[in-house]
């Protein structure tokens, strides 16, 4: 049976090309593919590829006449001795669920991030083989992340590309649709894994979701890691995983102190931020060029590069004091070399909300005019 020899037509317009999704399954693993489609039936299956188990299909939960193959990942093949052998995946799935072989790649393309709004969302477990590990940055982990971010970056969309939409909606959601954002700084990924680890140390895929990506670069100007906020299909807000937010690991060890998010040429005026809508609502209000600095700790570190005579902090107010206190500290350390302004947003922060920052502030001044205009 080959992927080749079909063709179909997705929601988005565009046509799928089987060979497309046969190669983004080669990347991924059948493994992914399986745990998502067919993560409830097969379970024990997933994590013992090549040894023996009962039957999905036949016998429930009796019998041990079934195993995926060992090299299950690669081919996604499997054999029941009541049912018979499944030389892959897309015949293993055929059988499991009697989708035709259409069926078959469309719920592989949804699952693989083609058909954004099927992207399923529901936990998946990963056999222990898939485990990630992570540790001490090494030469030998410092290439493995370098090559893990050109990838992610190279599989990226501009934010002006057609399917680059879930961004789009997700900035005009935050009120920052008129931003300019450069694609060197700031893309769209439309379909990333998401990597939860959980309490035992396991690494679980908890499915795949369109993502912001932005560019972080070292003190020196250059480019260190991705940021990266996943968002909902819909862009109506973060996708809804334990910690929507995150850095990919570091193409060099100990060299994020200092760094930013460069969302725009530096003048003599820069202006820096924590988070990234913060940091593109703080430019939106005042004009001047605002970096992200992605967190707190990282604010504190920052390094103004050279040139720079004033420095603005558009701070978070929130009820820990912790953004207005990195702020502070970043004043003190750089007092004597530049001029750092202190920009901390008006009024308290809402009942029952943990803080205030200039994106919120942004956004009410928009809904504010928006009901002036209504
Ligand atoms: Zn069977």
């Amino acid at each position: 049976m080959s992927l080749s020899s079909i063709v179909f037509t997705g929601p988005q317009r565009r046509r799928l090309e089987a060979a497309e999704i046969q190669a983004s399954v080669q990347r991924t693993g059948w493994l992914f593919v399986l745990s998502a489609l067919a993560g409830d039936r097969l379970g024990p299956a997933l994590k013992r590829p090549g040894r023996h188990g009962p039957c999905p299909v036949h016998n429930g939960r009796h019998g041990d006449g079934f195993r995926l193959f060992a090299d299950v990942d690669t081919t996604g093949g499997g054999i029941c001795a009541t049912c018979g052998a499944f030389s892959d995946g897309l015949a293993l799935l055929q059988w499991l669920f009697g989708w035709s072989f259409p069926e078959v790649l469309r719920q592989i393309a949804a699952v693989l991030g083609y058909l954004p709004d099927a992207v399923p969302a529901r936990a998946v477990r990963m056999p222990p083989g898939h485990r990630l590990t992570v540790r001490d940055t090494t030469d030998a982990d410092a290439q493995r992340a370098r090559s893990q971010l050109h990838r992610v970056w190279s599989e990226a969309l501009s934010p002006d590309h057609p399917e680059a939409e879930p961004l789009r909606r997700y900035l005009a959601w935050r009120g920052l649709e008129s931003v300019a954002l450069d694609a060197r700084v700031v893309r769209l990924h439309p379909a990333l894994a998401y990597w939860h680890g959980d309490a035992e140390g396991h690494q679980r895929c908890l499915g795949r979701f369109p993502a912001l990506l932005a560019r972080v670069c070292a003190a020196d100007g250059r480019a260190l890691t991705l940021h990266r906020t996943y968002l909902r299909a819909d862009g109506q807000g973060k996708a809804e995983v334990p910690c929507p937010r995150k850095l990919m690991p570091a193409a060099a060890s100990g060299a994020l102190a200092g760094g930013a998010i460069r969302l725009a040429a530096p003048d003599r005026m820069l202006g820096i931020a924590e988070g990234l809508e913060t940091a593109l609502a703080a430019a939106a209000l005042s004009g001047m060029p605002v970096w992200s600095c992605v967190s707190a700790t990282l604010l504190e570190r920052f390094q103004p590069p050279a040139g720079i005579e004033q420095l603005t902090v558009w701070a978070d107010r929130d009820r820990s004091g912790a953004g207005l206190r990195a702020a502070e500290r970043l004043r003190i350390r750089l007092s004597g070399s530049i001029v750092v302004r202190l920009a901390l947003p008006p009024g308290p922060i809402p009942d029952g909300a943990k803080s205030l920052d200039w994106a919120d502030v942004w956004r009410q001044r928009q809904d504010r005019s928006l009901s002036r205009a209504a």
